[in-house]
């Protein structure tokens, strides 16, 4: 959490917040966002009321329209338009156009008082009063940063308590009347200004920090989608990880392509005369390096995951049957070339091995696949039968072909 940086509670003012490097840089960005949008309109706004105000001149100071309309559309118009112009520019930093905003109010300011100071009128004294628009401007109107705020609000001041003693009619006693409205509105535009500040920050902080919780959770759960479809003692890919598999091939890949599929059925030979006999340690090591021998021996397209217990389970996306041959066979040579000695198999072989049951088909919905993987599994039990340490092939069958075919899957899971 943030902690905070500055604390004024003898003015009951928020602290703002402490920002990160990388929080100041990313504050700005998105303050720098909300900006661009709305500081051209802002101008357009403020020049369009100071213009407006010519009217009021020519209602209270008859002596100086002339000067007061010269002024305000020969000096004032035209730097509005120029600033304009400057606020358009989307490289330029938006800090360099609150600067010119500000100096384009200030510069309105410097003309309003030559104006009043020009007027001989004695309605320029209650007039006058109306200075304190132009702090309200620079504070909270133009709501720059704080310290952009602050500067320009001293500039204000010295320029408005600079005139005033050119003003028509100014004594001690009005000079102390205008500090007692100009102070308060002063001191309480900064306040505002400065509350404005903290709020915006503490905003965005909190926005930053949903942001930081929710990009941790995803990954979080990532990570858990990860570790609960993995199998821990193989790394392998267990059940849900082959069912999301499924459920992803099934996502990028052409009816067609699931339609020319391939699984093969994989189960270690022996293994419980091998658990009881090296027992259940060397068991587990037994099956992590069959594991790992037969993951090295498979191009990465192909899906490899642990079914359970000791039987694996490769998907092969677009396979024909001789490639489906090919991979048995060098999974079967992988796993015999380990040489894992095993005296128990009850036959004349002496190492661990597996057999395979391997099967052609659709993968494109459950029933196709649960029949691709019946014959899967009965074309295993066949390798098993004829001896181990073999794999065998499924024949496709009628109802595999229709698979194949694209029957529709209720007909197919009969
Ligand atoms: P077959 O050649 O017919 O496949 O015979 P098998 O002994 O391999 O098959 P069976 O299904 O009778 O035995 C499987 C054994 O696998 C039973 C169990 O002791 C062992 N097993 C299953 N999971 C694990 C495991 O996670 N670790 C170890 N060490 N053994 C396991
Ligand atoms: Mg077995
Ligand atoms: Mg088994």
């Amino acid at each position: 959490m943030t902690t905070a940086r500055r604390i004024h509670p003898w003015l009951g003012l928020a602290a703002l917040p402490r920002l990160s490097a990388s929080q100041a840089d990313a504050y700005q960005r998105s303050r720098t966002a909300e900006r661009r949008r709305t500081l051209s309109g802002l101008t357009v706004t403020l020049a369009f009321l100071y213009l407006l105000y010519a009217a009021v001149d020519v209602l209270i100071l008859g002596d100086v329209v002339l000067l007061s309309l010269g002024l305000r559309f020969g000096l004032i118009l035209p730097l509005a338009l120029a600033l304009f112009w400057y606020q358009a520019a989307p490289a330029r930093p938006i800090r360099a156009k609150e600067i010119a905003t500000l100096a384009v109010a200030i510069a309105g300011n410097l003309v309003w008082c030559i104006i009043l100071a020009a007027s001989e009128n004695v309605a320029v004294l209650d007039y006058y009063y109306a200075a304190v628009v132009f702090q309200m401007v620079v504070t909270i109107a133009l709501r720059p940063g704080f310290d952009l705020a602050f500067q320009a609000s001293l500039v204000v001041a010295a320029i408005n308590y600079g005139f005033i003693g050119f003003i028509e009619g100014v004594t001690p006693g009005y000079v102390a009347y205008h500090l007692a409205i100009y102070v308060p509105c002063f001191v309480l535009t900064l306040i505002g200004a400065h509350q404005l500040e903290s709020e915006r920050q503490r905003a965005f902080l909190q926005l930053h920090e949903n942001e930081t919780l929710k990009r941790e959770l995803s990954k979080q759960n990532d990570a858990l989608l990860r570790l609960s479809s993995t199998d821990p003692l193989t790394q392998l890919p267990n059940r849900r990880g082959t069912e999301a598999e499924i459920a992803r091939l099934r996502r990028v890949m052409q009816p067609h392509e699931l339609e020319n599929s391939a699984l093969l059925v994989i189960d270690i030979d022996h293994f419980k005369a091998f658990n009881d006999a090296y027992g259940h340690g060397a068991g587990d090591e037994c099956l992590k390096q069959v594991a790992d021998a037969m993951r090295q021996q498979l191009p990465g397209t192909v899906h490899l995951a642990r079914l359970g217990g000791e039987e694996f389970l490769a998907v092969l996306p677009i396979a024909e049957r001789a490639h489906a041959a090919v991979l048995a066979e060098l999974l079967r040579g992988a796993v015999s070339a380990l040489a894992i000695a095993h005296g128990h198999t009850g036959d004349e072989n002496r190492h661990v091995s597996i057999s395979i049951g391997a099967a052609c088909g659709s993968i494109a919905t459950e029933a196709c696949l649960s029949r691709l993987f019946e014959a899967a599994d009965t074309a295993l039990y066949a390798a098993k039968a004829e001896g181990r340490n073999r794999w065998r092939l499924a024949e496709p069958t009628e109802s595999e072909r229709e698979c194949d075919l694209g029957r529709p899957a209720t007909d197919a899971a009969a």
